[in-house]
């Protein structure tokens, strides 16, 4: 943040922070950013192939004006934001995902699981906190697929 360019936009790059994640690799780690994106404020996503969570929190240091009150003693990751590429200036960041709802994710991980192996963990893992064997969690996965694909009654008009 700096220059009187600052002033004009409402201090927007002072309003959140974000810091990277590890990529879910599986049904259990999918969950777990559900989760996160489940909270208030809380988005997700990938850019150039590597995930972070951004969270709108306002800085402390903000005044009511939007101007930074420890400004020249600021903390280095705010002296290396560049200006030119910043959130007034950029605008669309042209993140290869992201992930602004728990729905949105959750369709973006049965994509990258597979559906099969996606509604096969979500039972199982289901199936499991509620005293259920990984056998009858499978069969319960199998009965679903069934019923999804039996042809649908003819209606009479
Ligand atoms: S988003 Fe850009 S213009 Fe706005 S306060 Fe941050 S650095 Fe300044
Ligand atoms: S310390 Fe100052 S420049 Fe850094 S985020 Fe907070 S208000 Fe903005």
């Amino acid at each position: 943040m700096s220059a009187e360019f600052c002033k004009t936009c409402g201090s927007k790059c002072c309003r959140y922070f974000c810091f990277e994640i590890d990529e879910p690799d599986d049904y259990e780690e999918f969950e777990d950013v559900r989760w996160y994106i489940c909270h208030q404020g809380a988005t997700v996503h990938i850019d150039e192939g590597s995930w972070f969570i951004s969270l709108m929190n306002p800085c402390k240091m903000l005044d009511e004006d939007g101007v930074c009150t420890i400004y020249d003693d600021r903390p280095l990751i705010c002296r290396k934001y560049d200006l030119s590429e910043c959130d007034q200036t950029m605008g669309d960041y042209g993140y290869d995902e992201e992930f602004n709802t728990p729905e949105v994710l959750m369709a973006y991980a049965r994509k990258e699981l597979g559906e099969d192996e996606f509604d096969y963990q979500r039972a199982k893992h289901r199936a499991k906190l509620g005293g259920a064997t990984e056998k009858a969690a499978f069969a319960a996965v199998k009965r679903a697929r069934r019923k999804s694909r039996k042809p649908k009654a003819i209606t009479q008009r």
